[in-house]
């Protein structure tokens, strides 16, 4: 018996009538892209997170691209975000024409740590125009919004929220992707709520700015046919939006069992001297999209319950500024420590919707067990 690090058919399975009848409407329906499908998940993911506005979009770089672009962020301009993250984020930054700038994490919630945030502001000869700071709410746990919000109102930054593994997680109550001034969702079928193929979103409160994302998803189009501003296509497609809007109803539970389940873990593995945890902010509501541990040995540990049939993943073995494509970057040159650090320790331990708990039993169990022989 193999337990999957997670298993995007069992996420099918469990609402296979409900989608199936989806996509068969859309099918039937004659209309293909950005129609009554997109326009009703916009209004309900909207209100889901608690903003005005949700524009639908091709995919989560994209989001986050156009929601630069809106925010009249582009050539040379420097934008913040953190070394510990999927690299779409900093893709999108540097899709957008501006130059990426990374942040160290901090080391117990492992999100952008705002005093090296303040540190690269104060400290460094920064060449260009600073503008914005993307905060990953990664894993499924939200950045410290409160101390980023604060020090982007000082500096006169954006504050762009990646949200794309973070949907219907909470600070103090309010969920990620209304913090900001715009958020950036994915919905790559691994996301906490994703789509059976690509898909995106920018949200926001302020009116203008999703007015712009919605022409820029579409050509610059004010009209059809009429180009107001220099734009692209980005469009969220029907038969995706109405698979989303069907799992958009089970998001809360299925975030949920994800909860029992790192309980489970926490309770099994949390009292082990040789493996940490993973933290949760006190105020926070971690939605975890990954359960990620830190151990020595990691790369042995993986092997074992691999050879168990367990399956893990790494998120992420290479640091940004470490990977081919970004090393030497300017902007990828700072001190981060502990970012590297953490990627050789971090394993990410089984978890989805439709893993049972006695599975995830047998995962600590197994942890347990080499912990033993191994320290
Ligand atoms: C998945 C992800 C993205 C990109 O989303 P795509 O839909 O794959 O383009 C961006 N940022 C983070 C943190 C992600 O995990």
């Amino acid at each position: 018996m193999i337990i999957p690090q997670t298993d995007l058919r069992a996420s099918y399975l469990a609402h296979k009538t409900a989608i199936d009848a989806a996509v068969s409407q859309v099918l039937e329906s004659g209309w293909y892209i950005l129609g009554e499908q997109v326009s009703a998940f916009e209004a309900e993911f909207a209100s889901y997170i608690g903003v005005s506005d949700a524009v639908g979009v091709a995919n989560g770089t994209d989001a986050l691209t156009l929601a630069l672009w809106a925010c009249g962020i582009g050539g040379g301009d420097l934008v913040f975000t953190t070394a510990n993250t999927a690299v779409a984020t900093v893709a999108a930054i540097e899709l957008a024409g501006a130059m990426p700038v990374l942040v160290d994490i901090d080391e117990t919630y492992h999100t952008l740590d705002p005093n090296h945030l303040i540190h690269l502001l104060e400290s460094q000869p920064l060449n260009g125009r600073l503008r914005a700071v993307i905060p990953v709410h990664l894993f499924g746990q939200m950045a410290d919004m409160p101390a980023i919000l604060d020090i982007a109102r000082r500096y006169n930054l954006y504050v762009i929220e990646d949200c794309a593994q973070a949907h219907g997680a909470a600070l103090n109550g309010r969920r990620a992707g209304s913090w900001g001034d715009i958020a950036a969702f994915s919905f790559y079928p691994t996301k906490n709520l994703g789509a059976l193929g690509d898909g995106g979103a920018v949200l926001t409160n302020d009116v203008e700015l999703a007015h712009k994302v919605r022409m820029l998803r579409q050509y610059g189009w004010r009209d059809r046919y009429i180009s107001q501003i220099s734009g692209t296509n980005s469009r969220l497609d029907e038969m995706q939006a109405a698979i989303l809007r069907v799992k958009l109803n089970y998001l809360d539970n299925e975030n949920k069992h994800r909860a029992v389940l790192a309980a489970i873990y926490d309770s099994l593995l949390g009292k082990e001297a040789n493996i940490t945890v993973p933290a949760c902010r006190p105020d926070g509501q971690h939605v975890y999209h990954q359960y990620v541990v830190q151990v020595q040995q990691r790369d042995k540990l993986q092997d074992y319950l691999n050879e168990q049939g367990i399956r893990t993943g790494i998120h992420y073995p290479v640091p940004i500024h470490q990977q081919p494509a970004y090393q030497g970057r300017r902007g990828c040159d700072t001190d981060l420590r502990r970012t590297e650090k953490a990627a050789e320790e971090i394993l990410s331990l089984p978890m989805f919707p439709y893993l049972s708990e006695e599975q995830a039993v047998v995962v600590a169990e197994t942890i347990q067990a080499w912990l033993k022989n191994h320290f």
